[in-house]
Protein backbone atom coordinates (compact mmCIF):
# COMPACT_ATOMS: atom_id res chain seq x y z
CA UNK A 1 0.00 0.00 0.00
CA UNK A 2 1.67 3.31 -0.98
CA UNK A 3 0.56 6.92 -1.51
CA UNK A 4 1.79 8.53 -4.56
CA UNK A 5 5.12 11.00 -4.34
CA UNK A 6 5.99 14.01 -6.30
CA UNK A 7 7.70 12.75 -9.53
CA UNK A 8 7.30 15.01 -12.00
CA UNK A 9 9.39 15.05 -15.10
CA UNK A 10 10.77 17.64 -17.10
CA UNK A 11 8.64 18.37 -20.17
CA UNK A 12 10.48 17.29 -23.27
CA UNK A 13 8.99 20.09 -25.59
CA UNK A 14 5.99 22.34 -24.43
CA UNK A 15 2.37 22.59 -26.23
CA UNK A 16 1.19 25.68 -26.99
CA UNK A 17 -2.01 25.84 -25.06
CA UNK A 18 -1.62 25.00 -21.38
CA UNK A 19 2.18 25.02 -21.19
CA UNK A 20 2.12 20.97 -21.11
CA UNK A 21 4.84 18.96 -22.75
CA UNK A 22 4.05 17.34 -26.53
CA UNK A 23 5.77 14.33 -25.01
CA UNK A 24 5.12 13.64 -21.35
CA UNK A 25 5.21 11.25 -18.37
CA UNK A 26 1.12 10.38 -17.14
CA UNK A 27 -0.45 8.85 -14.81
CA UNK A 28 -2.87 6.68 -14.68
CA UNK A 29 -5.01 5.40 -11.34
CA UNK A 30 -6.34 2.17 -12.01
CA UNK A 31 -6.34 -0.89 -14.00
CA UNK A 32 -9.68 -1.65 -14.82
CA UNK A 33 -11.50 -1.23 -18.18
CA UNK A 34 -11.57 2.61 -18.06
CA UNK A 35 -8.11 2.63 -16.95
CA UNK A 36 -6.76 0.04 -19.34
CA UNK A 37 -8.92 1.83 -22.43
CA UNK A 38 -6.88 5.00 -21.58
CA UNK A 39 -3.46 4.25 -20.74
CA UNK A 40 -3.28 2.24 -24.02
CA UNK A 41 -4.39 5.53 -25.76
CA UNK A 42 -2.10 7.41 -24.14
CA UNK A 43 0.87 5.33 -24.61
CA UNK A 44 -0.06 4.74 -28.31
CA UNK A 45 0.18 9.05 -28.06
CA UNK A 46 3.63 8.91 -27.32
CA UNK A 47 3.04 9.26 -23.45
CA UNK A 48 4.92 7.74 -20.63
CA UNK A 49 1.99 6.36 -18.53
CA UNK A 50 2.31 4.90 -15.40
CA UNK A 51 -0.46 2.54 -14.59
CA UNK A 52 -1.23 2.15 -10.94
CA UNK A 53 -3.60 -1.03 -9.95
CA UNK A 54 -4.32 -1.42 -6.73
CA UNK A 55 -3.85 -5.69 -6.94
CA UNK A 56 -2.08 -7.50 -6.11
CA UNK A 57 -2.01 -5.63 -3.20
CA UNK A 58 -5.38 -5.04 -2.37
CA UNK A 59 -8.70 -6.45 -4.39
CA UNK A 60 -12.22 -4.73 -4.35
CA UNK A 61 -14.69 -6.90 -2.19
CA UNK A 62 -16.40 -7.69 -5.82
CA UNK A 63 -12.32 -8.89 -7.22
CA UNK A 64 -11.60 -12.34 -7.47
CA UNK A 65 -8.10 -12.50 -9.78
CA UNK A 66 -5.41 -10.34 -9.88
CA UNK A 67 -5.90 -9.17 -13.36
CA UNK A 68 -5.84 -6.13 -14.77
CA UNK A 69 -9.22 -5.46 -16.73
CA UNK A 70 -11.13 -7.71 -14.69
CA UNK A 71 -14.66 -8.23 -15.51
CA UNK A 72 -16.11 -8.94 -11.69
CA UNK A 73 -19.43 -10.43 -12.77
CA UNK A 74 -21.08 -11.45 -16.49
CA UNK A 75 -18.56 -11.85 -19.18
CA UNK A 76 -20.76 -10.31 -21.51
CA UNK A 77 -20.36 -6.85 -23.64
CA UNK A 78 -24.08 -7.05 -24.18
CA UNK A 79 -25.58 -6.96 -27.87
CA UNK A 80 -23.49 -6.51 -30.89
CA UNK A 81 -26.98 -4.99 -32.85
CA UNK A 82 -25.80 -1.57 -34.19
CA UNK A 83 -29.82 -0.80 -33.82
CA UNK A 84 -29.21 -1.16 -30.58
CA UNK A 85 -27.64 1.57 -28.41
CA UNK A 86 -24.84 -0.47 -26.81
CA UNK A 87 -23.89 -2.42 -30.23
CA UNK A 88 -23.53 1.18 -31.72
CA UNK A 89 -21.13 2.33 -29.14
CA UNK A 90 -19.22 -0.75 -29.32
CA UNK A 91 -19.28 -0.76 -33.38
CA UNK A 92 -18.10 3.30 -33.12
CA UNK A 93 -15.44 2.62 -30.55
CA UNK A 94 -13.83 -0.39 -32.72
CA UNK A 95 -13.65 2.56 -35.56
CA UNK A 96 -11.88 4.87 -33.24
CA UNK A 97 -9.59 1.79 -32.50
CA UNK A 98 -10.55 0.97 -29.03
CA UNK A 99 -8.03 -0.62 -27.41
CA UNK A 100 -10.33 -3.06 -24.87
CA UNK A 101 -12.98 -3.94 -27.97
CA UNK A 102 -9.52 -5.03 -29.80
CA UNK A 103 -8.80 -7.77 -27.39
CA UNK A 104 -12.22 -8.19 -26.76
CA UNK A 105 -12.69 -9.67 -30.09
CA UNK A 106 -9.46 -12.10 -29.14
CA UNK A 107 -11.14 -13.67 -26.44
CA UNK A 108 -14.69 -13.76 -27.97
CA UNK A 109 -16.96 -16.27 -27.48
CA UNK A 110 -19.41 -17.44 -29.44
CA UNK A 111 -22.94 -16.01 -28.22
CA UNK A 112 -25.48 -15.29 -30.48
CA UNK A 113 -26.19 -11.22 -31.07
CA UNK A 114 -23.55 -10.44 -28.08
CA UNK A 115 -20.07 -9.99 -27.40
CA UNK A 116 -19.43 -12.39 -24.60
CA UNK A 117 -15.82 -13.20 -23.82
CA UNK A 118 -13.53 -15.90 -21.91
CA UNK A 119 -13.04 -13.43 -19.01
CA UNK A 120 -9.51 -15.13 -18.41
CA UNK A 121 -8.13 -14.83 -22.32
CA UNK A 122 -9.91 -10.72 -22.10
CA UNK A 123 -7.80 -9.99 -18.86
CA UNK A 124 -4.71 -12.15 -19.84
CA UNK A 125 -4.76 -10.22 -23.90
CA UNK A 126 -5.41 -6.83 -22.21
CA UNK A 127 -2.63 -7.31 -20.01
CA UNK A 128 0.16 -9.00 -21.79
CA UNK A 129 -0.21 -6.18 -24.80
CA UNK A 130 -0.02 -3.43 -21.88
CA UNK A 131 3.03 -4.96 -20.40
CA UNK A 132 4.27 -5.38 -23.79
CA UNK A 133 4.24 -1.55 -24.46
CA UNK A 134 7.48 -0.11 -23.66
CA UNK A 135 6.07 3.50 -22.18
CA UNK A 136 3.74 1.98 -19.63
CA UNK A 137 4.79 1.46 -16.37
CA UNK A 138 2.67 -0.65 -14.35
CA UNK A 139 2.78 -0.28 -10.63
CA UNK A 140 1.20 -2.22 -8.23
CA UNK A 141 -0.62 -0.58 -5.04
CA UNK A 142 -3.04 0.99 -3.86
CA UNK A 143 -2.92 4.91 -4.04
CA UNK A 144 -4.43 6.62 -1.31
CA UNK A 145 -4.46 9.87 -1.89
CA UNK A 146 -3.70 12.21 -5.87
CA UNK A 147 -0.64 13.99 -5.87
CA UNK A 148 -0.78 17.88 -6.29
CA UNK A 149 2.83 17.36 -8.32
CA UNK A 150 1.88 18.53 -11.95
CA UNK A 151 1.54 14.94 -13.77
CA UNK A 152 -1.56 15.16 -15.71
CA UNK A 153 -3.80 12.20 -13.79
CA UNK A 154 -6.54 10.41 -14.65
CA UNK A 155 -8.50 8.41 -11.74
CA UNK A 156 -10.29 5.43 -13.25
CA UNK A 157 -10.88 3.74 -9.59
CA UNK A 158 -14.43 2.26 -10.72
CA UNK A 159 -17.38 2.04 -8.48
CA UNK A 160 -15.99 0.35 -5.62
CA UNK A 161 -13.25 2.83 -4.89
CA UNK A 162 -11.69 2.81 -1.82
CA UNK A 163 -11.85 4.67 1.71
CA UNK A 164 -8.74 6.54 1.34
CA UNK A 165 -8.76 7.72 -1.95
CA UNK A 166 -12.91 8.70 -1.84
CA UNK A 167 -12.24 10.90 0.74
CA UNK A 168 -9.40 12.50 -0.71
CA UNK A 169 -11.50 12.86 -3.88
CA UNK A 170 -14.27 14.48 -1.66
CA UNK A 171 -11.56 17.03 -0.61
CA UNK A 172 -10.78 17.79 -4.11
CA UNK A 173 -14.81 17.81 -5.37
CA UNK A 174 -16.57 18.78 -1.77
CA UNK A 175 -17.75 15.93 0.20
CA UNK A 176 -22.05 16.30 -1.31
CA UNK A 177 -20.24 15.73 -4.55
CA UNK A 178 -19.27 12.46 -4.11
CA UNK A 179 -21.73 9.05 -3.59
CA UNK A 180 -21.17 6.14 -2.53
CA UNK A 181 -24.58 4.68 -3.70
CA UNK A 182 -26.53 5.12 -6.65
CA UNK A 183 -30.47 4.87 -6.13
CA UNK A 184 -31.85 5.08 -9.56
CA UNK A 185 -35.27 5.52 -11.07
CA UNK A 186 -36.60 3.94 -14.27
CA UNK A 187 -36.27 5.67 -17.17
CA UNK A 188 -39.07 4.99 -19.83
CA UNK A 189 -39.53 5.37 -23.45
CA UNK A 190 -41.71 8.85 -24.04
CA UNK A 191 -44.15 7.21 -26.34
CA UNK A 192 -44.51 4.29 -24.39
CA UNK A 193 -46.77 6.55 -22.31
CA UNK A 194 -50.63 6.68 -23.15
CA UNK A 195 -52.43 10.00 -23.03
CA UNK A 196 -55.47 9.57 -24.91
CA UNK A 197 -57.66 6.74 -23.11
CA UNK A 198 -61.45 6.19 -23.67
CA UNK A 199 -61.62 6.89 -19.52
CA UNK A 200 -61.35 10.27 -19.73
CA UNK A 201 -59.62 10.11 -16.47
CA UNK A 202 -57.40 7.05 -17.24
CA UNK A 203 -54.29 8.92 -19.59
CA UNK A 204 -51.87 10.79 -18.46
CA UNK A 205 -51.87 15.06 -18.40
CA UNK A 206 -48.84 17.77 -18.06
CA UNK A 207 -49.29 19.21 -15.58
CA UNK A 208 -46.67 20.72 -12.32
CA UNK A 209 -48.03 20.45 -8.77
CA UNK A 210 -49.87 23.53 -8.29
CA UNK A 211 -48.92 24.59 -11.86
CA UNK A 212 -45.74 26.21 -10.48
CA UNK A 213 -43.10 26.11 -13.30
CA UNK A 214 -43.12 24.44 -16.80
CA UNK A 215 -46.29 21.82 -16.88
CA UNK A 216 -44.57 20.39 -20.03
CA UNK A 217 -41.90 19.11 -17.57
CA UNK A 218 -44.59 16.55 -16.43
CA UNK A 219 -46.85 13.51 -17.11
CA UNK A 220 -48.94 12.54 -14.64
CA UNK A 221 -50.20 8.97 -14.26
CA UNK A 222 -53.64 8.83 -12.38
CA UNK A 223 -54.92 6.30 -10.69
CA UNK A 224 -58.02 5.26 -9.18
CA UNK A 225 -58.42 3.45 -5.68
CA UNK A 226 -59.28 0.29 -7.12
CA UNK A 227 -56.19 0.41 -9.71
CA UNK A 228 -53.74 1.83 -6.78
CA UNK A 229 -54.72 -1.14 -4.65
CA UNK A 230 -53.88 -3.23 -7.59
CA UNK A 231 -50.52 -1.60 -8.39
CA UNK A 232 -49.99 -1.54 -4.10
CA UNK A 233 -50.63 -5.40 -4.33
CA UNK A 234 -47.82 -6.13 -7.31
CA UNK A 235 -45.29 -4.10 -6.02
CA UNK A 236 -45.67 -5.60 -2.36
CA UNK A 237 -45.27 -9.11 -3.75
CA UNK A 238 -42.28 -8.47 -6.00
CA UNK A 239 -39.07 -9.81 -6.12
CA UNK A 240 -36.12 -7.35 -5.28
CA UNK A 241 -32.37 -7.72 -6.55
CA UNK A 242 -30.18 -9.64 -3.51
CA UNK A 243 -27.48 -7.37 -2.64
CA UNK A 244 -23.67 -8.23 -2.32
CA UNK A 245 -22.75 -9.16 0.93
CA UNK A 246 -20.63 -5.55 0.80
CA UNK A 247 -23.30 -3.90 -0.69
CA UNK A 248 -26.07 -3.60 2.95
CA UNK A 249 -27.63 -0.38 2.46
CA UNK A 250 -28.14 2.02 5.14
CA UNK A 251 -31.16 4.04 2.97
CA UNK A 252 -31.56 7.46 2.94
CA UNK A 253 -35.24 8.95 3.93
CA UNK A 254 -34.78 11.19 0.83
CA UNK A 255 -33.99 7.87 -1.63
CA UNK A 256 -35.84 4.87 0.03
CA UNK A 257 -37.20 2.33 -3.05
CA UNK A 258 -40.60 2.58 -3.25
CA UNK A 259 -41.02 -1.41 -2.03
CA UNK A 260 -39.50 -0.24 1.10
CA UNK A 261 -42.06 3.11 1.41
CA UNK A 262 -44.66 0.41 0.43
CA UNK A 263 -43.55 -1.70 3.82
CA UNK A 264 -44.02 1.47 5.91
CA UNK A 265 -48.33 1.33 5.04
CA UNK A 266 -50.33 1.09 2.08
CA UNK A 267 -50.89 5.13 2.18
CA UNK A 268 -47.10 5.81 2.33
CA UNK A 269 -46.64 6.22 -1.46
CA UNK A 270 -50.15 8.35 -1.09
CA UNK A 271 -48.30 10.36 1.19
CA UNK A 272 -44.80 10.62 -0.97
CA UNK A 273 -43.88 10.28 -4.60
CA UNK A 274 -47.29 9.32 -5.35
CA UNK A 275 -49.25 11.97 -3.82
CA UNK A 276 -52.29 13.34 -5.91
CA UNK A 277 -52.27 17.04 -4.75
CA UNK A 278 -52.07 19.79 -6.54
CA UNK A 279 -52.53 17.45 -9.52
CA UNK A 280 -56.17 17.97 -10.67
CA UNK A 281 -57.22 16.56 -13.97
CA UNK A 282 -57.02 19.24 -16.49
CA UNK A 283 -60.15 18.26 -18.49
CA UNK A 284 -62.06 16.30 -15.73
CA UNK A 285 -60.98 18.67 -12.52
CA UNK A 286 -61.10 15.84 -10.58
CA UNK A 287 -58.63 14.58 -8.47
CA UNK A 288 -57.17 11.16 -8.58
CA UNK A 289 -56.66 8.98 -5.58
CA UNK A 290 -53.18 8.50 -6.22
CA UNK A 291 -50.58 9.60 -9.22
CA UNK A 292 -47.48 8.58 -10.47
CA UNK A 293 -45.42 11.20 -11.80
CA UNK A 294 -43.09 11.57 -15.03
CA UNK A 295 -40.21 14.41 -14.93
CA UNK A 296 -38.75 15.01 -18.97
CA UNK A 297 -35.56 13.48 -18.31
CA UNK A 298 -33.81 15.06 -21.90
CA UNK A 299 -34.35 18.46 -23.58
CA UNK A 300 -36.03 16.66 -26.67
CA UNK A 301 -38.62 15.26 -24.18
CA UNK A 302 -37.81 11.52 -25.52
CA UNK A 303 -37.90 9.87 -22.31
CA UNK A 304 -39.10 10.44 -18.89
CA UNK A 305 -38.14 9.54 -15.45
CA UNK A 306 -40.99 8.23 -12.90
CA UNK A 307 -40.35 10.42 -9.67
CA UNK A 308 -39.41 9.41 -6.76
CA UNK A 309 -39.51 5.21 -7.51
CA UNK A 310 -35.97 3.99 -7.22
CA UNK A 311 -36.05 0.91 -7.11
CA UNK A 312 -34.53 -2.55 -6.06
CA UNK A 313 -37.00 -4.52 -7.79
CA UNK A 314 -35.80 -7.09 -10.72
CA UNK A 315 -36.25 -5.73 -13.80
CA UNK A 316 -39.62 -8.29 -14.70
CA UNK A 317 -41.19 -7.20 -11.67
CA UNK A 318 -40.67 -2.89 -12.69
CA UNK A 319 -41.93 -4.32 -16.03
CA UNK A 320 -44.66 -5.99 -14.11
CA UNK A 321 -45.80 -3.30 -11.69
CA UNK A 322 -45.34 -0.48 -13.46
CA UNK A 323 -47.43 -1.55 -16.03
CA UNK A 324 -50.26 -1.82 -13.57
CA UNK A 325 -50.20 1.76 -13.95
CA UNK A 326 -53.03 2.87 -16.28
CA UNK A 327 -51.21 5.31 -18.49
CA UNK A 328 -47.93 2.76 -18.69
CA UNK A 329 -49.96 -0.17 -19.40
CA UNK A 330 -47.25 -0.40 -22.78
CA UNK A 331 -44.23 0.66 -20.67
CA UNK A 332 -41.18 0.62 -22.28
CA UNK A 333 -38.17 0.59 -20.44
CA UNK A 334 -34.67 2.34 -21.27
CA UNK A 335 -33.24 1.90 -18.07
CA UNK A 336 -34.20 0.16 -14.87
CA UNK A 337 -34.27 1.61 -11.49
CA UNK A 338 -31.60 0.12 -9.67
CA UNK A 339 -30.00 0.61 -5.87
CA UNK A 340 -26.27 -0.76 -5.40
CA UNK A 341 -22.55 0.57 -4.50
CA UNK A 342 -21.26 2.58 -6.40
CA UNK A 343 -18.74 5.75 -5.87
CA UNK A 344 -19.59 8.34 -8.48
CA UNK A 345 -19.12 12.11 -8.67
CA UNK A 346 -21.45 14.79 -9.81
CA UNK A 347 -19.70 15.31 -12.89
CA UNK A 348 -22.16 17.70 -14.52
CA UNK A 349 -21.19 20.26 -11.42
CA UNK A 350 -17.59 19.35 -11.04
CA UNK A 351 -16.12 18.29 -14.64
CA UNK A 352 -15.10 21.03 -16.89
CA UNK A 353 -15.78 20.99 -20.48
CA UNK A 354 -12.72 19.05 -20.73
CA UNK A 355 -13.89 16.24 -18.31
CA UNK A 356 -10.79 17.79 -16.01
CA UNK A 357 -11.79 18.67 -12.34
CA UNK A 358 -12.61 22.48 -12.59
CA UNK A 359 -9.59 24.65 -10.84
CA UNK A 360 -7.14 21.40 -11.16
CA UNK A 361 -6.96 21.10 -15.11
CA UNK A 362 -4.23 18.61 -15.47
CA UNK A 363 -6.79 16.07 -12.88
CA UNK A 364 -9.32 13.87 -15.12
CA UNK A 365 -12.17 11.30 -14.25
CA UNK A 366 -13.12 8.00 -16.14
CA UNK A 367 -15.15 5.04 -15.80
CA UNK A 368 -17.70 4.19 -14.02
CA UNK A 369 -16.57 6.74 -11.07
CA UNK A 370 -17.98 9.62 -13.70
CA UNK A 371 -22.12 8.34 -13.90
CA UNK A 372 -21.64 5.96 -16.77
CA UNK A 373 -22.85 2.35 -16.21
CA UNK A 374 -21.07 -0.75 -17.25
CA UNK A 375 -18.20 -2.79 -19.01
CA UNK A 376 -18.88 -1.07 -22.66
CA UNK A 377 -19.69 2.53 -20.98
CA UNK A 378 -16.54 2.75 -18.67
CA UNK A 379 -14.51 1.55 -21.77
CA UNK A 380 -16.13 4.22 -23.32
CA UNK A 381 -15.41 6.50 -21.08
CA UNK A 382 -11.80 5.99 -20.77
CA UNK A 383 -11.23 6.38 -24.38
CA UNK A 384 -13.13 9.70 -24.65
CA UNK A 385 -10.95 11.09 -21.72
CA UNK A 386 -8.16 9.87 -23.14
CA UNK A 387 -8.89 11.53 -26.56
CA UNK A 388 -9.56 14.71 -24.96
CA UNK A 389 -6.45 14.10 -22.42
CA UNK A 390 -3.87 13.71 -25.42
CA UNK A 391 -5.87 17.32 -27.27
CA UNK A 392 -5.44 19.00 -24.65
CA UNK A 393 -1.87 17.95 -23.59
CA UNK A 394 -1.06 18.66 -26.91
CA UNK A 395 -2.42 22.19 -26.99
CA UNK A 396 -5.17 20.87 -29.92
CA UNK A 397 -7.97 20.87 -27.52
CA UNK A 398 -11.46 22.33 -29.88
CA UNK A 399 -14.67 21.48 -30.83
CA UNK A 400 -13.80 18.18 -32.93
CA UNK A 401 -11.85 17.17 -30.36
CA UNK A 402 -14.63 14.29 -29.16
CA UNK A 403 -17.55 12.94 -31.49
CA UNK A 404 -20.46 14.72 -32.26
CA UNK A 405 -23.84 14.57 -30.50
CA UNK A 406 -25.26 12.42 -33.05
CA UNK A 407 -23.27 9.50 -31.80
CA UNK A 408 -23.47 7.23 -29.16
CA UNK A 409 -19.77 8.39 -27.78
CA UNK A 410 -20.38 12.02 -28.17
CA UNK A 411 -23.96 11.43 -26.30
CA UNK A 412 -22.25 9.42 -23.61
CA UNK A 413 -19.98 12.67 -23.32
CA UNK A 414 -22.33 14.93 -22.89
CA UNK A 415 -24.85 12.78 -20.40
CA UNK A 416 -21.42 13.14 -18.24
CA UNK A 417 -21.09 16.99 -18.93
CA UNK A 418 -25.22 17.35 -18.09
CA UNK A 419 -25.98 19.39 -21.06
CA UNK A 420 -28.73 17.17 -22.23
CA UNK A 421 -30.91 17.24 -18.99
CA UNK A 422 -34.16 18.64 -19.49
CA UNK A 423 -34.01 20.20 -16.16
CA UNK A 424 -30.35 21.07 -15.11
CA UNK A 425 -30.66 20.78 -11.48
CA UNK A 426 -32.43 17.47 -11.28
CA UNK A 427 -30.19 15.10 -9.48
CA UNK A 428 -27.23 13.42 -11.96
CA UNK A 429 -28.10 9.84 -12.12
CA UNK A 430 -25.46 7.28 -13.30
CA UNK A 431 -26.90 5.59 -16.93
CA UNK A 432 -25.89 3.20 -19.61
CA UNK A 433 -26.01 4.52 -22.95
CA UNK A 434 -29.45 5.03 -23.99
CA UNK A 435 -30.86 6.48 -27.29
CA UNK A 436 -31.95 10.25 -25.57
CA UNK A 437 -28.79 11.19 -24.70
CA UNK A 438 -27.93 11.64 -28.48
CA UNK A 439 -29.85 14.29 -31.17
CA UNK A 440 -33.21 13.08 -31.88
CA UNK A 441 -33.79 12.76 -35.41
CA UNK A 442 -35.12 15.96 -37.60
CA UNK A 443 -38.50 16.30 -37.46
CA UNK A 444 -38.78 15.89 -41.38
CA UNK A 445 -37.70 12.69 -40.82
CA UNK A 446 -39.93 11.35 -38.39
CA UNK A 447 -42.83 12.78 -40.96
CA UNK A 448 -45.39 9.91 -41.47
CA UNK A 449 -44.26 8.33 -44.70
CA UNK A 450 -46.63 8.06 -47.46
CA UNK A 451 -47.95 4.58 -47.40
CA UNK A 452 -47.89 2.45 -51.05
CA UNK A 453 -50.61 1.17 -52.99
CA UNK A 454 -52.48 4.06 -51.49
CA UNK A 455 -52.27 3.00 -47.90
CA UNK A 456 -52.33 5.09 -44.89
CA UNK A 457 -49.36 7.29 -44.18
CA UNK A 458 -47.13 5.84 -41.70
CA UNK A 459 -45.18 7.17 -39.07
CA UNK A 460 -41.90 5.77 -38.67
CA UNK A 461 -41.86 2.56 -36.35
CA UNK A 462 -39.65 2.60 -33.04
CA UNK A 463 -37.16 0.07 -34.97
CA UNK A 464 -36.83 2.34 -37.79
CA UNK A 465 -36.32 4.93 -35.72
CA UNK A 466 -33.60 3.00 -34.15
CA UNK A 467 -32.03 1.93 -37.06
CA UNK A 468 -32.18 5.89 -38.89
CA UNK A 469 -30.32 7.29 -35.47
CA UNK A 470 -27.85 4.19 -35.68
CA UNK A 471 -26.97 4.96 -39.46
CA UNK A 472 -26.83 8.96 -39.13
CA UNK A 473 -24.82 8.05 -36.06
CA UNK A 474 -22.08 6.47 -37.62
CA UNK A 475 -22.00 8.24 -40.64
CA UNK A 476 -21.79 11.40 -38.60
CA UNK A 477 -18.70 9.40 -37.04
CA UNK A 478 -17.03 9.02 -40.08
CA UNK A 479 -17.54 12.52 -40.91
CA UNK A 480 -15.73 13.68 -38.31
CA UNK A 481 -13.19 11.16 -38.38
CA UNK A 482 -12.08 12.81 -41.72
CA UNK A 483 -12.29 16.25 -39.83
CA UNK A 484 -9.76 14.50 -37.52
CA UNK A 485 -7.12 13.30 -39.95
CA UNK A 486 -7.43 17.05 -41.74
CA UNK A 487 -6.67 18.59 -38.33
C1 LIG B 1 -20.47 -6.26 -8.08
C2 LIG B 1 -20.52 -5.62 -9.42
C3 LIG B 1 -21.02 -6.31 -10.50
C4 LIG B 1 -21.05 -5.72 -11.78
N1 LIG B 1 -21.53 -6.41 -12.84
C5 LIG B 1 -21.53 -5.87 -14.08
C6 LIG B 1 -21.94 -6.61 -15.22
O1 LIG B 1 -22.31 -7.77 -15.12
N2 LIG B 1 -21.93 -6.00 -16.43
C7 LIG B 1 -21.52 -4.73 -16.59
O2 LIG B 1 -21.53 -4.23 -17.73
N3 LIG B 1 -21.10 -4.00 -15.53
C8 LIG B 1 -21.09 -4.54 -14.28
N4 LIG B 1 -20.68 -3.83 -13.19
C9 LIG B 1 -20.24 -2.50 -13.40
C10 LIG B 1 -18.77 -2.63 -13.83
O3 LIG B 1 -17.96 -3.08 -12.79
C11 LIG B 1 -18.23 -1.37 -14.20
O4 LIG B 1 -19.10 -0.74 -15.08
C12 LIG B 1 -16.87 -1.41 -14.86
O5 LIG B 1 -16.07 -2.47 -14.48
C13 LIG B 1 -16.27 -0.14 -14.41
O6 LIG B 1 -15.08 0.05 -15.08
P1 LIG B 1 -14.05 1.04 -14.45
O7 LIG B 1 -12.82 0.92 -15.25
O8 LIG B 1 -14.64 2.36 -14.24
O9 LIG B 1 -13.78 0.44 -12.98
P2 LIG B 1 -13.22 -1.01 -12.59
O10 LIG B 1 -13.36 -1.96 -13.69
O11 LIG B 1 -13.84 -1.32 -11.27
O12 LIG B 1 -11.67 -0.74 -12.39
C14 LIG B 1 -11.17 0.04 -11.36
C15 LIG B 1 -9.79 -0.48 -11.04
O13 LIG B 1 -9.17 0.43 -10.14
C16 LIG B 1 -8.52 -0.31 -9.11
N5 LIG B 1 -8.46 0.57 -7.94
C17 LIG B 1 -9.50 0.98 -7.19
N6 LIG B 1 -9.07 1.83 -6.23
C18 LIG B 1 -7.73 1.94 -6.40
C19 LIG B 1 -6.73 2.66 -5.70
N7 LIG B 1 -7.01 3.45 -4.66
N8 LIG B 1 -5.44 2.56 -6.14
C20 LIG B 1 -5.13 1.77 -7.22
N9 LIG B 1 -6.05 1.06 -7.89
C21 LIG B 1 -7.34 1.15 -7.49
C22 LIG B 1 -9.39 -1.54 -8.94
O14 LIG B 1 -8.66 -2.61 -8.37
C23 LIG B 1 -9.82 -1.83 -10.36
O15 LIG B 1 -8.95 -2.71 -11.00
C24 LIG B 1 -20.61 -4.39 -11.93
C25 LIG B 1 -20.11 -3.69 -10.83
C26 LIG B 1 -20.06 -4.30 -9.59
C27 LIG B 1 -19.50 -3.52 -8.44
Amino acid sequence: MYGIVGNATDPLAVGPSLGYAKTMDVRVIGGGLAGCEAAFQLAEAGHRVTLHEQKPVKRTPAQVSDRLAELVCSNSFRSSNVDNAVGLIKEEMRRCGSFIMACAEVARVPAGDALAVDRVVFADTVEARLRAMPNITIVPGEVMAIADDGVPTLVATGPLTGDALAADIARLCGQERLAFYDAIAPIIDADSVITEDIDPDGGAYFKSRWDKGDSADYLNCPMTPAQYDLFYDALRAADTASAHEFEELHYFDGCLPIEVMAERGKDTLRFGPMKPVGLYHPVTNRRAHAVLQLRKEDLAGTSYNIVGCQTRMKQGAQREVFSLVPALREVAFLRYGAIHRNTYVDSPAILDDSGALRGRPNLWFAGQITGVEGYVESTASGLLTAMVMKDVLQGKLSASTVPPTTTALGGLWRHCRGTNRADPHARFQPSNIIWPMMEPLPAEVLRPLPGLDGKKAKKPQKSDRKHLLSERALADLSSWQAIRRLG
